[in-house]
């Protein structure tokens, strides 16, 4: 039914077949109420239905409709059904007013009239519907706030229930007072009814001590406790890693009433982790053998693989610079090139791997004579060169004559072979003979060509 709305005077419907009657009624209720009046019951219904008066006064003799059958009516529709009735009637029969309340009516007033009884009356249960509907009003509210709670409750908890991120909080004595099912089901229960009330001392006692400090702590300096990493056994025995956080659970006023904690499990996270770290360090250990060998390799093209010594294309990458650092030490730099007296001899008569020996024979002897700053390459076949930093014409060429005396002193075993050798060498040096480094090859090569010309087994200097 509808609420009265709000009236600047309650509204009073007087039924009655007589005019008299209603006068009567009227005088004694106009003052304080707005009325209404009807003389036959179907006029009753109507006003009825379309003011919803909060009282009404009904005649119960009346031709036609009399009252039962219009309380009846009133009684039937759901709009005016709650709107108190009193019978005003002469009729005075205990069967009558049983009658009379059985149809629904909340009180008699007897005919004829007292003006203070009737008014005492209209008032009470006027006031006694309005507290009525107010009571109504009030539960209403309540159940719907009621409703309201229970919906916002079953929402935070399926909220909770549904992160992938174990929840609980905890007392100021660091007893359960909720947790999300995750945390729950964690400790071999199905839900959070069976954790509130315990401690970590009964749920899980290993780790009870370390969890109550990290939850006093919290209560006791308000602050939070993020990102702890540690590890819990679960109730199936499963070693868990997890980050646990701890947040002090506030009352309005600021005040610390506990503790709210969670914690993820980060077992896989840690494992991708420490898997990737694994992978890192054996891609580095292979990025370290691949520079090893890049290296490797790079040396091998810069050597000549039967002596060990720098090849010709590391010659060509090396004279320039070499100049360079020459001319900024202001130093000479002598350029000596050697080439083994008949070589070809060795070969035809004992063999190319005689050949080979007299060629690795030689790279030994020179790089163990020659200082660390000089520089030993074979040039190709039975053709070497020495780079000498800081060395004149005549300082390469005595040092380079005390190398050839020495090595024609050298029997070079191959097998069953003695074999006995020479070499001639050509000297060139820089900057005196030239400033270019293909000069400075050629001349030392044409001063070769002298040696070789001058009978072998001798050294010359550019001339
Ligand atoms: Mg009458």
């Amino acid at each position: 039914m509808s609420k009265p709305t709000a009236r600047p005077k309650p509204i009073v419907l007087i039924v009655d077949d007589m005019p008299d009657s209603i006068a009567i009624l009227s005088s004694c209720l106009e003052d304080e109420y707005q009325l209404l009046a009807a003389s036959n019951g179907h006029t009753a219904l109507k006003l009825a239905n379309e003011y919803l008066p909060d009282l009404i006064l009904l005649d119960v003799i009346m031709p036609e409709l009399d009252g039962y059958s219009v309380c009846a009516q009133l009684k039937a529709n759901p709009d005016t059904a709650k709107i108190p009735l009193i019978f005003v009637t002469a009729l005075l029969s205990a069967a009558d007013e049983e009658r009379g309340f059985a149809a629904g009516a909340v009180d008699y007033v007897n005919k004829p009239i007292s003006r203070a009884i009737l008014r005492a009356r209209v008032r009470a249960h006027i006031a006694q519907n309005k507290m009525h509907h107010e009571l109504l009003a009030f539960t209403e509210e309540l159940e719907q706030k009621e409703q309201d709670a229970e919906k916002a409750q079953r929402l935070l908890n399926a909220v909770l229930d549904a992160i992938p991120i174990r929840v609980f909080w905890k007392d100021p004595d660091s007893r359960y007072i909720g947790c999300n099912r995750h945390f729950a089901n964690d400790n071999g229960v199905s839900s959070s009814e069976e954790i509130i009330g315990r401690t970590d001392f009964e749920l899980m006692p290993e780790r009870a001590n370390a969890l109550q400090a990290f939850a006093q702590t919290v209560i006791r300096t308000g602050q939070s406790l993020l990102n702890q990493e540690g590890a819990i056994t679960t109730h199936d025995g499963k070693l868990t890693h997890i980050s646990l956080n701890h947040v002090p659970l506030l009352e309005s006023d600021g005040s610390v009433i506990g503790i709210v904690g969670a914690y993820e499990d980060i077992t896989q996270r840690k494992h991708t982790f420490d898997a990737l770290q694994d992978a890192k360090l054996k891609l580095e250990t292979k990025l370290e053998e691949i520079v090893s060998l890049q290296e490797k390799l790079l040396e091998a093209a810069l050597r000549d693989p039967l002596t060990g010594l720098y090849n010709r294309r590391y010659l060509a990458e090396t004279l320039d610079i070499m100049l360079a650092q020459a001319t900024r030490n202001q130093m000479p730099l002598s350029a000596v090139m050697i080439d083994i007296d008949h070589f070809k001899v060795v070969n035809d008569t004992y063999g190319h791997p005689a050949g080979d020996e007299v060629l690795k024979c030689l790279a030994r002897f020179l790089s163990s004579q020659a200082r660390t700053s000089d520089i030993v390459c074979r040039l190709g076949g039975e053709e070497f060169l020495i780079l000498m930093m800081g060395a004149s014409a005549e300082n390469a060429r005595i040092k380079i004559d005390k190398y050839r005396e020495d090595f024609s002193k050298i029997t070079i075993r191959h097998q069953n072979s003695a074999i006995k050798i020479t070499f001639s060498a050509g000297v060139a040096v820089y900057p005196d003979h030239t400033e270019s480094s293909k000069k400075l090859l050629e001349y030392a090569d044409l001063a070769l060509y002298a040696a070789k010309h001058n009978g072998r087994n001798r050294v010359s200097i550019f001339n």
